[in-house]
């Protein structure tokens, strides 16, 4: 075991996913003598590359071979199963430790604020991206997709990834670590249109090209839009980038004829939801027709209702606050300064900056931090894993180690049906059996 030597920084990172990852990455790189604890409270590593890309977006999640080359530094651990809250306060760790780092991402759905949002069958997308990818939390989940429709609110790239997640058919998925249960469920619903909701038009979506491109390659699924929604085609000169490419993407859509596939994936802009319809369950969305006016969405006062049976708002996430923690209520996420919160408390991705931008943000985040802890925080001979180990050990606590992960990732591979990567494990305990086997 290391020992807590005079100048030795020991800093705890709380969350291994991209951002506590790149941070750990940031802080271990140098010459410095840094020891980072990678804690967190699920048994498997790598937060968002796991349970939030898509799972047939195989190739962003080899991201992850990097994660594993910062894990094998020698003064970087990684501490799963341990639970900020359940097995320890931020109060001891920031005893232990020099400096803690929060990167506990953006785990909480953005409220819709509209009537009929706590209706059974309105799953927002943490919770329903959550589900499909095998996240503990949500394996009880069990949405009932036993619907002929099914609205997919928000324009941004989780609203792609849940429509085609929805519209895939078995074989589309075959080489993807769609969980078990959340296969059986899709690929057994009658689900025949599934509608893209915006509150703005095609110009201010968030989406990007790739993703748009997707959603035009379905085997069983065709996207349609309106012509009438897409701006003049004189426009198109002056666009370019993103813009320029999902236009030609739209454009292409369409021409789409509504009965070329079995399923319809409808993108509807001009949108926003007023009110979910129901007593008890969904029966539809209504909502008013907008206009864009300065970048802005103003409603024109016309409405109508949309029949559906879910509801899926991805419209953005929020930070789970933490006691004692200043919290922004405006940007859900942690107050803080270029990732200060407090003296030695800091915070890194989304936990820093809101549910923005992609996995490769979070490296210049991570690194614009960690240089931020090295110039401000000193050593102070603070415990550090030394007493982290120690409160394990009085606590009976069952971390699972890098290695003992392992186990876990090994016995989910070994799972996998032909073509597919893993099979994922849903249930803590028995991740932690494996682990300790
Ligand atoms: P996002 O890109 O911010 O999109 C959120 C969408 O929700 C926007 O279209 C927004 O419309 C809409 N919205 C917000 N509040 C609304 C309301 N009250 N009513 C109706 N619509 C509302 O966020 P995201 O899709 O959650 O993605 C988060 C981040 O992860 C993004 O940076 C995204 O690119 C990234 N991501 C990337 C990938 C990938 O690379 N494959 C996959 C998933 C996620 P307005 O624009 O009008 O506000």
């Amino acid at each position: 075991m290391a020992s807590n030597g005079a100048g030795l920084l020991n800093v705890a990172i709380i969350g291994a996913g991209p951002a506590g990852y790149y941070a750990a990455e940031a802080l271990t790189g140098g010459d410095g003598n840094v020891h980072v604890d990678i804690i967190d409270r699920l048994p498997t590593p790598f937060g968002l590359i796991r349970a939030g890309v898509a799972p047939d977006h195989q190739s962003i999640k080899n991201v992850s071979r990097r994660y594993e080359a910062t894990n094998s530094r020698e003064n970087v651990r990684f501490v799963g199963n341990l639970a900020l809250g359940r097995d320890i306060t931020l109060a001891e760790l920031r005893e232990l430790y020099d400096a803690v780092v929060l990167a506990t991402g953006a785990g909480k759905d953005r409220p819709l604020g509209i009537e009929g949002e706590d209706l059974s069958g309105v799953i927002g997308s943490a919770a329903f991206v959550g589900w499909y990818n095998a996240h503990p939390d949500y394996k009880d989940l069990n949405p009932d997709l036993r619907v002929a429709s099914v609205a997919v609110i928000g324009n941004g790239n989780v609203a792609v990834d849940v429509a085609r997640v929805l519209a895939k058919t078995a074989s589309e998925m075959t080489s993807s670590d769609l969980a078990a249960h959340a296969a059986s469920t899709i690929h057994g619903s009658p689900i025949r249109d599934i509608y893209i909701l915006g509150r703005r038009g095609p110009l201010e979506a968030s989406f990007t090209p790739k993703e748009l491109g997707e959603l035009n390659q379905l085997e069983n699924c065709v996207a349609l839009v309106k012509p009438e929604q897409l701006p003049d085609r004189a426009a198109d000169e002056s666009l370019t980038g993103a813009a320029k490419k999902n236009m030609a993407t739209l454009r292409a859509i369409a021409a789409n004829s509504p009965d070329a596939k079995p399923v319809r994936l409808h993108l509807q802009f001009y949108r926003r939801p007023m009110a979910i319809m129901g007593e008890t369950c969904v029966c539809g969305i209504r909502l008013e027709e907008t206009k864009v006016e300065d970048g802005k969405c103003v409603g024109t006062g016309m409405t109508e209702v949309l029949p559906v049976g879910l509801v899926v708002p991805c419209i953005g996430y929020r930070t789970s606050p933490i006691r004692d923690v200043p919290y922004s209520e405006r940007y859900g996420c942690f107050e803080n300064e270029g990732g200060r919160i407090l003296d030695r408390l800091y915070c890194v991705g989304w936990a820093r900056r809101g549910p923005t931008g992609t996995i490769g943000t979070n490296k210049p985040d991570g690194l614009e931090v960690a240089n931020k802890i090295l110039s401000e925080v000193k050593a102070s001979g603070r415990e550090g894993r030394d007493g982290l180990d120690r409160i394990v050990r009085e606590r009976d606590l069952h971390i699972v180690t890098f290695q003992s992960w392992k186990k876990i990732e090994a016995s989910e591979e070994a799972g996998a049906q032909a073509g597919a990567p893993r099979k994922k494990l849903v249930d803590v305990a028995e991740m932690v059996r494996i682990a300790e086997s």
